[in-house]
């Protein structure tokens, strides 16, 4: 079977993971950090490009900024999602304000909007602030 491709959110590195390997906490062959800990990584427009188009792995971003109260009372619901969606998905966060083409990139209106890429595709957007179950819901159903 084919590696699968996943990009280190913290390096920006595109890693190739033998599939029998996914299971047993692979990590990035450059910096060293778990590519599929569960964790929600904070992530810049380029590495949020490179995981969109290349990683095997679906790719959920949510897109925030600091000033933004609901995105801020989301947080904690998307941690809590993204150690459940764990080895299913990855979940990321980009700071529209700190990254303002990534918004422009992917023509994001309001925040927080979530995407999930899978297989190098947007596969669904949804906009406004979800507790973790619906967050894990709507996750399993768009990718
Ligand atoms: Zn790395």
């Amino acid at each position: 079977m084919a590696p699968k491709k996943i990009t280190c959110l913290e390096c920006g590195q595109l890693n190739r993971v033998p599939e029998e390997k996914l299971s047993s906490a692979p990590k990035c062959g450059t910096c060293g950090a778990r590519l599929l800990g569960g964790k929600v990584a904070e992530i810049d427009f380029a590495t949020l490009q490179k995981a969109a188009r290349n990683d095997d792995v679906p790719l959920v971003v949510d897109f925030w900024a600091p000033w933004c109260g609901p995105c801020r009372m989301m947080a904690p619901e998307f941690s809590k999602a993204a150690t459940e969606l764990a080895g299913q998905a990855r979940l990321v966060k980009v700071n529209t304000e700190a990254h303002p083409k990534a918004g422009a990139s992917y023509n994001i209106r309001g925040i927080p909007t979530m995407a999930a890429f899978s297989g190098g595709r947007e596969k669904a957007r949804q906009s406004g602030a979800m507790p973790s179950a619906s967050i894990v819901n709507w996750v399993k159903g768009a990718v």
